[in-house]
């Protein structure tokens, strides 16, 4: 609480008691704190794959390099690194801008099936690789959303690419989509390793992950989900997430703006 008094004087001159002024700003502690955790936060994990990088190159320069396979596995994983770093450094400043709103929302009429289906040619070449099968059984198959189109490719690709990297090969991810009480529901529901019970509170807050190696390997940055999370705030819609460690994982958003949409066709 911060307090501040003044002396309370009439027009007269006379002093008549005092003006008490009383501010809560438990808030903006709170701000202050979750400001100063998110700078220790970001310099934590941005120190890893810098960390490894110049590793990996001293022990280069040190004399490793005239081994040709170990010069070659160093460089990879020097650039895996790097890649990791770019991403991390990109999914920062997206999530800052995000959280500000500083991107105004364009909203337009979207084909929902339009972007899906430009979601699942990004994440295909992986897809395959692990031999997933992607499925997308539209239940109604032509929805049109008043939406900001890049806000919803980013969501739905968000939630895809995880679904393929925590899904082990062989299995399946699907996509469902229908339309209920005027709004989009969009499931994306993977075969793969699922979230234990005691994590699911907090897979939306950045940075967190169940396993932070598995996350790596994945090419992860811990940002995903609280990108998503924001973006459908910023979409006025709402997401849940069900799942079952050594089962799968369904990610459900429910997004406004429905404008047409087809019934199923039979
Ligand atoms: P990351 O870059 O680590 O994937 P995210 O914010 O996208 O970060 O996800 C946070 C964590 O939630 C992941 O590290 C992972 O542990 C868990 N997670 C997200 N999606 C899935 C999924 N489909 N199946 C299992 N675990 C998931």
């Amino acid at each position: 609480l911060d307090v501040n008094f003044a002396p309370y004087i009439n027009f007269k001159g006379e002093s008549k008691g005092v003006v008490v002024v009383l501010h809560d700003i438990t808030e903006i502690r709170r701000l202050e704190k979750m400001r100063s955790d998110f700078v220790a936060n970001v310099s934590h994990e941005l120190r890893t794959p810098i960390t490894s990088i110049k590793g990996f190159t001293e022990t280069l320069l040190d004399g490793a390099m005239q081994d040709e396979e170990t010069c070659r596995n160093f460089l990879q994983i020097i650039s895996d690194e790097s890649e990791r770093l770019y991403r991390m450094i990109r999914d920062i400043l997206d999530l800052s801008k995000i959280e500000q709103r500083r991107i105004p929302l364009q909203k337009e009429q979207v084909h929902v099936q339009d972007v899906i289906t430009s979601a699942v040619a990004i994440v295909n070449d992986t897809a395959q690789r692990k031999n997933l099968t992607i499925t997308l059984p539209g239940t109604k198959p032509d929805i049109w959303l008043m939406t900001d189109r890049d806000c919803l490719q980013q969501i739905i690709l968000n939630l895809l690419a995880n679904a393929v990297a925590y899904t082990p090969e062989n299995g399946s991810v699907t996509i469902l989509t229908e339309v209920t009480h005027q709004q989009l529901r969009l499931q994306v529901i993977d075969t793969g390793i699922g979230i234990p019970e005691s994590d699911l509170s907090r897979i939306f807050e950045r940075f967190y992950r169940v396993d932070k190696a598995r996350s790596r390997d994945s090419g992860g940055t811990g940002l995903g989900l609280a990108i998503v999370k924001h973006l459908v705030d910023n979409l006025n819609g709402q997401i849940f997430v069900d799942s079952v460690e050594g089962r799968g994982t369904t990610f459900t958003i429910l997004l406004p703006g429905v404008e047409k949409f087809t019934e199923r066709l039979q």
